[in-house]
């Protein structure tokens, strides 16, 4: 069958055309958002979110759950949808999408209330003077989500749900290469009943994800490459507007020589073609011991060749196209480049040859290092990297010899000499004998550090990144002023001193020693 290069997606000034990137069919069309319609919007969502913050958690959560059921009942819809879209296995969408945020909205329509409980500090001595403080967890108003295409139905229904059960009116602008998925998600909410205006998706490019932080937004949960990221950031600033910024990832793996080899096999080729290799956290780096090395390198082989490659639609396709013809030109020049610079093939490393649309290979690639492309930029593509080292404090070296930091894993039946090395490893999520899944938990952070991003989704953090923290103070003895206010003279000075020296200590014991001079100030003041 010749190849056959998938369209780019079509941006007009009025629709966005959608293709399926195993066929380069056109799926259907979508607005282009403009600049106008985007503000006119987000004023809506502004006007629609005081009557939601006003709804009690468990108010919120049935609009959440009556959406949840909806995509339960319209699961395998929407997994085509997601596959056709992306290119991904009908499986993988369900997998490694629809489940986890079934499973996220579960989570957050049962336990928002309980994460976002108001919470008392403990001031420790100013307690003891009728003082008390405590946290409440106060809406933003309106946030703004821009998402790419990799997880088009997670990465932007997660912070979707999470914003509203926090008290939020919430904007998403997907991916131009994934704008029905998008649609889909409004779509399921609307027929939530989800009261109108307070969520909308703009379906756009680039120019409608600035239209998106111009109009302005009160957060931005930003999820993509780290070159938009950073115009995102600068972007927001002139709003001083906060941003989450969920970036790419060279995700390490260190295989140790006394890992279950089975296991570590499959994860390195799970983690590394799953989504053909474009998850943020999919394996780009693999590092194993050495004197396992030869044994780890043939059966990675093996398995990889025994992979089904097909359309997504088939049952029984283990890694489907890739999602753009853009991304495909990027893995292949970085294979190019290591090929050039002594890496070895043993397999994979082309385009594939049977398909219309952007299916590349699943390669292995051995022979590596960090000179090379495939070692320091994010490949996004179904490429395996592996090298060797000798010595713990080697592997850690490698894994930390980049400008990224998502997640990285580590693989050893030695569990405390996992978590050594955990320790050591610079990146927003370390595994230990696992890989890439944690995105799927709903209990924990997700984010990562250097430039993979920061600021984090998912979990109780998550959470906080989109409410603002107000610190209510109160002291309850109204009638008594505080011995620092004015008028200052003499004796004043003296408790000052004895305050810095005493007060400061936190020890109740030495600060009774004040209580003569303080009970006199009391009266200096009120005098
Ligand atoms: P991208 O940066 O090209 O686009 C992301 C989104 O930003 C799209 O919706 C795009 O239209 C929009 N955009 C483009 N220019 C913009 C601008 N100037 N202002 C505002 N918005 C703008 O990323 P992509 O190619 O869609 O996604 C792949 C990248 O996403 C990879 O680097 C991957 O690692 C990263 N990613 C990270 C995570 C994570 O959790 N850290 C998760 C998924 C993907």
């Amino acid at each position: 069958m010749s190849t056959q290069t998938r369209p780019t997606p079509l941006t007009s000034t009025t629709e966005i055309i959608s293709y399926d990137p195993a066929t380069g069919e056109e799926i259907g069309r979508a607005p282009q958002t403009t600049a106008a319609q985007v503000t006119a919007a987000v004023k809506r969502a502004r006007a629609a979110q005081p009557a939601w913050a006003s709804l009690t958690f468990r108010e919120r959560a049935r609009f959440i759950l009556s959406a949840r059921q909806i995509v339960l009942d319209e699961i395998d819809e929407i997994a085509t949808l997601i596959s056709r879209e992306t290119g991904k296995p009908v499986s993988e969408a369900i997998s490694m999408e629809i489940v986890p945020t079934l499973d996220l909205m579960h989570y957050f329509a049962r336990y928002t209330a309980n994460l976002l409980r108001p919470q008392k500090i403990d001031i420790g001595q100013y307690g003891l003077m009728g003082r008390t403080s405590r946290i409440v967890y106060k809406p933003l108003g309106v946030v703004g989500i821009i998402s790419p295409w990799n997880f088009p139905w997670a990465t932007p229904l997660d912070e979707v749900v999470m914003a509203l059960m926090a008290g939020n009116a919430v904007a998403v602008k997907p991916s131009e290469l994934t704008p029905l998925t998008a649609l889909k998600i409004g779509d399921v909410f609307e027929r939530a009943d989800l009261p109108a205006g307070l969520l909308s998706v703009f379906t756009g490019d680039g120019a409608t994800g600035v239209a998106l932080i111009d109009a302005p937004v009160d957060k931005i949960m930003f999820t993509g490459s780290v070159a938009t990221g950073k115009r995102v950031a600068e972007a927001a600033a002139k709003h001083l507007t906060s941003v989450v910024l969920e970036l790419g990832g060279k995700d390490p793996m260190i295989v140790l020589e006394d890992a279950n080899l089975d296991n570590a096999v499959r994860g390195a080729v799970w983690g590394a073609f799953a989504n053909s290799g474009q998850a943020c956290a999919s394996i780009e780096r693999c590092y194993v011991q050495e004197s396992i090395a030869p044994e780890f390198i043939e059966r990675v082989v093996a398995e990889t060749k025994a992979l089904k490659q097909n359309v997504g639609t088939a049952a029984d396709t283990d890694v489907g196209a890739m999602s753009s013809e853009r991304q495909l030109r990027i893995v292949d020049e970085h294979v190019q480049d290591a090929l050039q610079r002594g890496a070895h093939i043993p397999t994979g490393g082309r385009r594939a040859p049977d398909f219309a649309g952007t299916f590349y290979e699943p390669t292995v690639l051995i022979d590596v290092d960090h000179r090379m492309e495939i070692m320091r930029e994010e490949t996004f593509g179904p490429v395996l990297p592996i090298m060797t080292f000798r010595t713990d404090a080697e592997a850690v070296a490698l894994a930390n010899d980049s400008i990224y930091g998502l997640t990285a894993s580590v693989w050893t039946k030695d569990i405390a000499r996992g978590k050594r090395l955990a320790e050591q490893i610079e990146a927003g999520t370390v595994m230990i004998n696992e890989v890439v899944y944690t995105h799927a938990l709903a209990q924990t952070p997700w984010g990562g550090v250097k430039q993979s991003g920061f600021g984090r989704t998912h979990g109780r953090l998550g959470l906080l990144e989109l409410v603002s923290p107000q610190h209510v103070h109160v002291n309850r003895i109204s009638f008594v002023p505080d011995v620092w206010w004015f008028r200052y003279s003499p004796p004043a000075g003296k408790l000052f001193h004895g305050l810095a020296k005493h007060f400061t200590t936190g020890s109740v014991v030495k600060s009774s020693r004040l209580l003569p001079q303080m009970i006199r100030r009391f009266f200096e003041i009120r005098s």
